[in-house]
């Protein structure tokens, strides 16, 4: 597979959905267009193929203000996964998850992660002001940026998208992860595709980044950025009959419970009623694997209750994906400003070096 690079828009490409970028895309193109101030922002969109927001919203953009203007910025573009796109698909049975390919992770050596770093060294040469990366998820979750350090100029770029920013390390050959070594990278999620306010926030984003002179690195405010880390992952026991209203199920979750996602639960919070069935319904593991249920909750009382602080992300409804997968994760606040890198070199704070091994499994 060899990379596609252009320094031009090809006739009609932002009149397509991602589902037509085939016809015109063989494969992934980094597509440089010249602005103003030379400096590029580098922003990936369909990496996998259903996450179409962040096309959506370059598309719009160009398409609305730059068709006849000059860019405040150059742009370079690339777009990932077309063929996975054109059905609609994360990947293809027989592709690789392209968001695992970036240098660094477990697959260097395959077509594709020869290519990323293809682009990797190009972007590099290019010295580009960020590097955003644009993905959507499913069930309710609010939009939010990950990044993979925490310096004042990551939390800014993150900041500029949502107060609410996600630090993780996993998985390895993630994008933002691969470039972080290099210059201020990101990952966004923008909500569900196909959501027309995903677009319109991901579009005043671009456009904010596009006239930005440069990333500040000066300190930032602890109100201008909540970030958090996932801490477990929280599953239903095999065992256990579960449902969700008011339903005569062992365990009845509550109706709505995935607008708890993102939200700062305090203690004695109930996720359900607990109706029968084993004495633990719920398991959650740390990120070594051990259980630590009875660090999080309580079912003593007829309900699934919270016995610290937590913010849970990805529950979800979907009974396939919480037998299959697991019910959520369990995300802490990290305190940002006592853990800043100050120089390139500083070592990962004790407390969350052992997020080497944890991650954001959606991304
Ligand atoms: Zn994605």
């Amino acid at each position: 597979m060899n990379l596609i690079e252009l320094d031009h828009l090809p006739v009609g490409l932002l009149e397509r959905p991602a589902s037509a970028l085939h016809h015109v895309l063989s494969g992934p193109a980094l597509i440089h267009l010249q602005g103003k101030n030379p400096q590029p922002l580098f922003v990936t969109v369909l990496q996998h193929g259903n996450e179409v927001t962040g096309w959506e919203a370059v598309r719009r953009l160009l398409k609305s203000h730059y068709e006849f203007d000059e860019l405040p910025r150059s742009l370079s573009i690339l777009i990932g996964n077309t063929h996975a796109a054109k059905y609609r698909l994360r990947r293809l049975d027989d592709q690789l998850d392209y968001n695992r390919c970036w240098p660094g992770g477990n697959h260097d050596d395959s077509n594709i992660g020869k290519l990323f770093q293809q682009v990797t060294e190009r972007m590099r040469s290019l010295s580009p002001i960020a590097a955003i990366d644009f993905h959507n998820n499913t069930g309710l979750n609010p939009h939010y940026a990950a990044i993979n350090r925490i310096r004042p100029e990551f939390l800014h770029l993150a900041s500029y998208f949502s107060s609410k920013v996600v630090f993780f390390k996993m998985p390895r050959g993630a994008q933002s992860l691969a470039l972080s070594k290099f210059f201020p990278s990101t990952t966004l999620e923008c909500g569900q595709a196909g959501d027309v306010h995903g677009t319109d926030h991901c579009i005043g984003f671009l456009e904010t980044c596009m006239h930005l002179s440069d990333i500040p690195t000066t300190p930032l405010d602890a109100d201008d950025v909540h970030l958090f880390h996932m801490v477990a992952t929280v599953c239903v026991h095999d065992d256990v009959l579960f449902g969700f209203g008011h339903v005569p199920t062992e365990i009845a979750f509550r109706e709505n419970l995935d607008v708890l996602n993102f939200q700062e639960l305090p203690t004695g919070i109930s996720l359900g009623d607990v109706n029968g069935g084993p004495e633990w319904p719920l398991v959650a593991t740390d990120i070594d694997g051990a259980d630590v249920t009875s660090k999080y909750f309580r079912f003593d009382r007829r309900q699934i209750e919270t016995i610290r602080e937590i913010m849970p992300s990805m529950l979800t409804l979907d009974r396939r994906v919480i037998q299959q997968d697991c019910l959520c994760y369990l995300m802490e606040r990290i305190h940002f400003e006592d853990h800043i890198e100050v120089t390139d070199h500083d070592p990962l704070p004790e407390a969350l070096r052992r997020s080497d091994r944890q991650g954001l499994p959606s991304l």
